[in-house]
């Protein structure tokens, strides 16, 4: 590639069918390692990480040599033979410096030495202004030039080597595609030397192995890259899942289970705009006593039973607001009825849990309706305060029953009545026709 060895290439066809398929198998070879570039550009719009756009590099200079070092050049280029030469060494050195920043970024964190990471980029400039004053000056010390430029390279060679040791010794995963990918070449520096050295041997420079050295290379460590792909994107997925729960945990009373205040007021506005335009506002009667009487951990298993007695489903959201004191969300035309229906299924979801209370726990509910002429935030907070009222007036009034805006009182169920949430045929007429 430094000319220091130059081949005929012949374009006239008439040179046979084996000639032909030489220089297709080159183009081919050219060719995959346009790929890798589609697959970067899709990775890079998910994923800005540098070692992406370094691969790139790698893939186009590795690209551009076997097009430039091989007998391609003459057919597609047609250059003159100086102008190849020292766009060889230009690329030559591009891709020495691509590769270092491509291993540079690509090595995961801690598995890399610092002192060796940071060699990295020293060795990228180097090996650019190598090749950049080797393609300049290509005469400057015409007979030892070859041999210093050479040379200049066997630090940069020994600093990659050291730190590809280094990452497999750390456990980089990124080290052993990386490492994988150069093993053809490898082959291909061995064979020059060992066939260089004897003088017995025929001197091969084993060009078609190195051609396919630069794709396996490419294509290993584009492997690689997908590899960290999805190493990133379950470690993005798993911090987004956890985010998640956090959020969802931050919405829960850890008591009940069931939403809390904060989950209200968050996605008040969303549900609104999905139709839940009915609010109910419960509280439990005399709850101060169940806990005088029996003891504040009977009183959580109590508010508990009255937080399953609500139910929540697709058109019944629940929330513990604090205390003994719940709302529910509701839409559809029997939201009244589907609040009320929970409300009345209190105190008998209590009675099966929490066996032994001295009396029943009731609870008494006032429901208020939105009207779509209030912002949202003010509509949440006066949509509470006058379910609030009402249920205020609905304690004063005896307690265990429910008041609606704009109606009466509903008659309080007898106490001993055992109700089950889903089976109340006759209550939803009569509640309906008090409410209109
Ligand atoms: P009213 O019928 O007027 O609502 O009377 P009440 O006794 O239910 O209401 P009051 O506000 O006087 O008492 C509420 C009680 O709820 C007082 C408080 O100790 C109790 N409480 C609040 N939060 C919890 C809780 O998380 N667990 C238990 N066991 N008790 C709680
Ligand atoms: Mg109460
Ligand atoms: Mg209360």
């Amino acid at each position: 590639m430094t000319l220091e060895r130059a081949y005929l290439a012949s374009t006239d066809p008439s040179d046979g069918p084996a000639h032909t398929r030489f220089l297709i198998l080159l183009a081919g070879l050219g060719g995959m390692l346009l790929m890798p570039l589609v697959f970067n550009a899709a990775f890079y719009r998910i994923l800005r990480e540098p070692f992406v756009v370094w691969h790139s590099a790698l893939a186009v200079s590795l690209m551009l040599t076997i097009l430039i070092s091989s007998g391609l050049s003459a057919i597609l280029l047609d250059f003159p033979v100086m102008t190849l030469s020292w766009m060889a060494t230009m690329m030559f050195g591009l891709s020495v410096a691509s590769g270092a920043m491509f291993t540079y970024s690509f090595v995961e964190p801690g598995r890399l030495h610092p002192k060796l990471r940071g060699a990295l980029p020293y060795c990228a400039c180097a090996a650019i202004f190598l090749s950049s004053f080797h393609a300049a000056f290509p005469f400057v010390a015409r007979p030892i030039q070859s041999t210093i430029y050479t040379a200049g390279f066997a630090p940069i060679l020994a600093i990659f080597i050291w730190s590809m040791i280094d990452a497999l010794r750390r456990g980089s995963r990124a080290a052993k595609f990386q490492m994988v990918g150069w093993a053809p070449m490898v082959v291909v520096g061995l064979t020059r030397l060992v066939t260089g050295l004897f003088p017995s041997l025929n001197s091969e420079d084993a060009m078609l192995l190195f051609y396919f050295g630069c794709v396996f290379e490419v294509m290993s460590t584009a492997m690689g890259v997908a590899d960290r792909f999805m190493t990133l994107k379950k470690q993005r997925d798993r911090a987004r899942t956890e985010a998640e729960l956090l959020e969802r945990l931050s919405e829960c009373d850890p008591l009940t289970g069931l939403l809390n205040r904060r989950a209200l007021e968050e996605h008040y506005t969303g549900h609104r705009a999905d139709g839940f335009d009915t609010l109910a506002v419960i509280d439990l009667d005399h709850f101060k006593a169940v806990n005088d009487m029996h003891g504040h951990a009977v009183g959580d298993a109590v508010l508990k039973a009255a937080a399953k007695a609500l139910q929540p489903n697709a058109n019944v959201l629940a929330y513990r607001l604090g205390g003994e004191e719940f709302i529910l969300l509701l839409r559809g035309d029997e939201a009244f009825d589907l609040a009320e229906r929970r409300r009345q299924a209190i105190p008998a979801m209590v009675a099966l849990t929490v066996p032994g209370l001295s009396r029943p726990v009731t609870a008494s509910m006032g429901v208020s309706l939105s009207s779509d002429a209030a912002s949202d935030e003010d509509e949440l907070r006066s949509l509470f305060e006058r379910a609030d009222k009402l249920l205020y007036q609905a304690k004063i009034a005896g307690r265990n029953r429910v008041l609606f805006e704009g109606a009466g009182t509903q008659k309080p169920s007898p106490p001993t009545q055992k109700i089950a949430p889903a089976a109340l045929p006759g209550e939803r007429a009569a509640s309906r026709a008090s409410r209109h």
